[in-house]
């Protein structure tokens, strides 16, 4: 199992290995509003994120899949529902050179489901689990939390009605974020019945807002002819009193839908997953049926201002889309927001225990040993790092500081001619010469004797303003800055150059 992420004791970012933030230059080309470049910097939340999500979905009998980036709009506007969000304001659609109507991803689930068509996966042993980590596309207006390029880890089990399913898919979506390491989230679900019990209840709905609509906001007023359901999550001031007293759709499903939800509620209870009952949720989109549910971080949490995630029951979406009758059921997390709130929260992803090992050259001849060393090392496993490019022993023993290396290997013209290496304990300041044959046995036993310690990836940023201080203020700045000015200089006394660093 991976480590367990941790909190800091201080939420924001600093101390004195806080990496200097770069200073920006305007290029002629900037990001699209509401597309986000995903740093170095920020890797390993989304290394982290992958990790869980693949250890989870694995852990719960998933197979991987992705669909293509770029599908034909109707695909999106069939299931979403054509007065859905993201059919009428969202999608990314346009007609491409040979006349075709195609949308950038709005979202998994059609896409998922139209592959499941496509390839026949019907005729394979039901259900069919697929998992899913990838960009979506929506043009919505950016804020906090809220991107028109983002992420999400989502799941779709296929050819199944089961509630068992749908209170897996709720625990699943629960441990996800558990073991991302957010503060506890609060799983707020609720059912919508079959499309049956929808459509008597809509009637209820729409006779009970009728006589108000003057005094709703403008959304809602348009929602009352075209998606009367979502007036029941309209976060608008104006529109609470009247959600309060509106029928709730829990008083109108069926018998079979009745005893699903309890169902689920009574396997949720089984596997000791807290939720919340939510009359009111519905979610954005007509295709979901019975059970519905959403995550959100609980009121604590730093930055606790949106769903992280949300998924349900589908049962009449792949007939939707050509298919025979197929029960279905899925849930998907935004992984932006998820790391947004690792961020405010102050969550540390866990951090690499590889050490690294710098690997310097000085001089031609050396550098070709030390490539081919670099390769040898990397393949035995080895986490090397190096910086080829420079040709002063100092500038490279500074970038190895910046990568908090633990062993630099240094090879000049000296080790060269006599088959050996310096290796240098970064931590301990001593060095000694080994044989270039007996390196990886040596390295081997030093890191099994925990001489090594772990490496805090959040700690390999480079920071330019320390470590050239550090290094130059040090007795061997001389020694140092003379090879410096002549790369090709290698007869060094290896000992006194590196004393002190
Ligand atoms: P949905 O597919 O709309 O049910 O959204 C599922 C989750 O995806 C949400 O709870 C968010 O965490 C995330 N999400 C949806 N839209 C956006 C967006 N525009 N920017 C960032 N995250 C989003």
């Amino acid at each position: 199992m991976s480590p367990k992420p941790q909190q800091k004791s201080t939420p924001s970012a600093g101390g004195k290995n806080a990496p200097v933030a770069p200073k920006p230059t305007t290029p002629v080309v900037r990001a699209l509003r509401g597309f986000r470049d995903q740093l170095p910097t920020e890797q390993q939340y989304w290394n982290h994120l992958r990790a869980t999500a693949d250890a989870l979905a694995t852990g719960y009998g998933f197979s991987w899949v992705d669909t293509p980036v770029l599908e034909e709009t109707g695909l999106f506007s069939r299931a979403a529902g054509r007065q859905s969000d993201i059919v009428t304001k969202e999608m990314y659609t346009f007609t491409d050179v040979d006349g075709d109507t195609v949308a950038l991803r709005p979202e998994f689930t059609p896409g998922v489901v139209r592959m499941y068509l496509e390839h026949g996966m019907g005729s394979i042993p039901q259900p069919v689990k697929m998992a899913y980590f990838g960009p979506l596309f929506r043009r919505e207006r950016p804020q906090h939390g809220r991107h028109r390029q983002f992420y999400q880890f989502g799941v779709e089990v296929i050819g199944s009605a089961a509630p068992v399913v749908d209170a897996q898919l709720v625990a699943l979506a629960y441990r996800f974020c558990e073991q991302a390491g957010l503060p506890p989230v609060s799983i707020q679900i609720n059912s919508l019945g079959c499309a049956p019990c929808r459509a008597a209840f809509r009637t209820e709905l729409v006779n009970y807002y009728k006589p108000k609509p003057r005094y709703l906001c403008g959304d809602c007023k348009k929602r009352l002819v075209k998606n009367p359901l979502r007036m029941l999550d309209c976060k608008h001031a104006d529109c609470q009193p009247y959600i309060a007293g509106a029928p709730q759709i829990l008083d109108w499903i069926d018998d079979a839908c009745k005893k699903h939800f309890m169902a689920v509620v009574e396997y949720l209870d089984g596997m000791e997953i807290p939720y919340v009952l939510n009359p009111y949720l519905v979610r954005g989109l007509d295709y979901y049926t019975r059970t519905v549910f959403e995550i959100w971080p609980t009121a604590d949490a730093v930055g606790a201002t949106a769903a992280l995630g949300g998924g349900g029951r589908y049962d009449d979406l792949v007939a939707l889309l050509g298919g025979p009758v197929t029960a279905a059921a899925g849930f998907a997390i935004g992984l932006d927001r998820i790391v947004g709130m690792m961020k405010e929260n102050a969550i540390v992803p866990p951090q690499s225990a590889a050490p690294r090992i710098f690997v310097a050259q000085i001089g031609e001849a050396a550098k070709i040993k030390a490539l081919q060393l670099y390769e040898r090392l990397r393949q035995e496993g080895f986490a090397v790092c190096e910086n080829f490019s420079k040709d002063s022993l100092k500038s490279q023993l500074e970038f190895a500081n910046r990568m908090h290396a633990h062993y630099a290997i240094i090879i000049g013209q000296k080790e060269v001619l006599d088959g050996t290496v310096l290796l240098r304990d970064m931590d301990a300041g001593v060095q000694e010469i080994i044989g270039m044959d007996k390196i990886s046995g040596d390295l081997r036993r030093k890191l099994e004797n925990g001489a090594a310690k772990a490496v805090a990836i959040a700690d390999i940023t480079p920071t330019p303003s320390n470590s050239p201080e550090k290094i130059s203020s040090k007795p061997a700045k001389s020694r140092i800055e003379d090879s410096d000015k002549d790369p090709e200089h290698t007869d060094l006394d290896n000992e006194t150059l590196l004393e002190g660093l």
